[in-house]
């Protein structure tokens, strides 16, 4: 197998606003392997959440090559989109984004739903991530009831439900003490070392050293991309 699941060839991504191009990303050429567990950083605006997008196919280059899974993303089309954000990646987000007047089981069960697993496969699977995040005795707690961390989590079992091989955060840490950051922060670490490729945004440097590579953008460009 190809030790390689993202690759990007000469990426660019532009915004034309009025007369002025906004180069968000601009010729960027990035690999990750498959276990990687990767920190993005940068100064507001120098592109991170477009590069986020992008990998999470919520979002596509203006040129260059985004390949995954050794398929041109370019060449698929809307349902085979669907299929990659739905089965390939998970998504985790600052505000953890859990509906909440569902409890946690249904909460992780949702992206199952979409996936077209039947009820009883779906509360297993649900379960079953649910207790890989240390929440076995949570799954009937609403999210008002739960500690920001343990939001975190549940989200975080969301994520895994489908089985992704790449998980994305934006800012995962953001609305978390530093304990609890921390604590997230080595889960995610399990989970690459179980084989899942991790990629976050933070802007927190003792965040970014949980992880084993740390890349800098600014201006839409490469500034540094160090394995640690
Ligand atoms: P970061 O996440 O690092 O703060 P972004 O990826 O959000 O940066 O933005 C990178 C650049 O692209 C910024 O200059 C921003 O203003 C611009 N940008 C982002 N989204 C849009 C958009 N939808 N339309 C126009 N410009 C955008
Ligand atoms: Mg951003």
């Amino acid at each position: 197998m190809n030790p390689v699941i993202i690759n990007m060839v000469s990426l660019c991504r532009h915004y034309e606003m009025g007369e002025q191009t906004v180069k968000a990303l601009d010729s960027i050429d990035l690999q990750f392997n498959r276990n990687d567990y990767a920190a993005i950083m940068g100064p507001s605006g120098s592109g991170k959440s477009t590069l986020m997008n992008i990998i999470g196919c919520l979002d596509t280059p203006s040129s260059g090559i985004y390949e995954l899974n050794d398929r041109n993303v370019a060449e698929m089309n809307d349902d085979e989109l669907a299929q990659v954000r739905n089965r390939e990646i998970g998504f985790v987000f600052q505000t953890f984004n859990l509906l909440p007047r569902l409890n946690c089981l249904k909460n992780v069960e949702l992206p199952l739903i979409y996936a077209g697993i039947a009820p009883e496969e779906r509360k297993v699977r649900a379960e079953e991530a649910l207790l890989s995040v240390g929440l076995g005795d949570r799954i009937t707690h609403k999210p008002a009831e739960l500690s920001g961390g343990q939001m975190q989590r549940v989200a975080i079992a969301r994520a895994l439900v489908n089985k992704p091989s790449i998980i994305l955060a934006d800012e995962p840490t953001g609305n978390l003490d530093t304990a609890t950051s921390h604590d997230i922060m080595e889960m995610f670490g399990a989970l690459s070392e179980a084989g899942n490729t991790i990629i976050l945004i933070t802007h927190e440097e003792d965040i970014a050293h949980f992880t084993r590579r740390i890349i800098r953008l600014r201006d839409g460009r490469i500034e540094s991309d160090e394995a640690r």
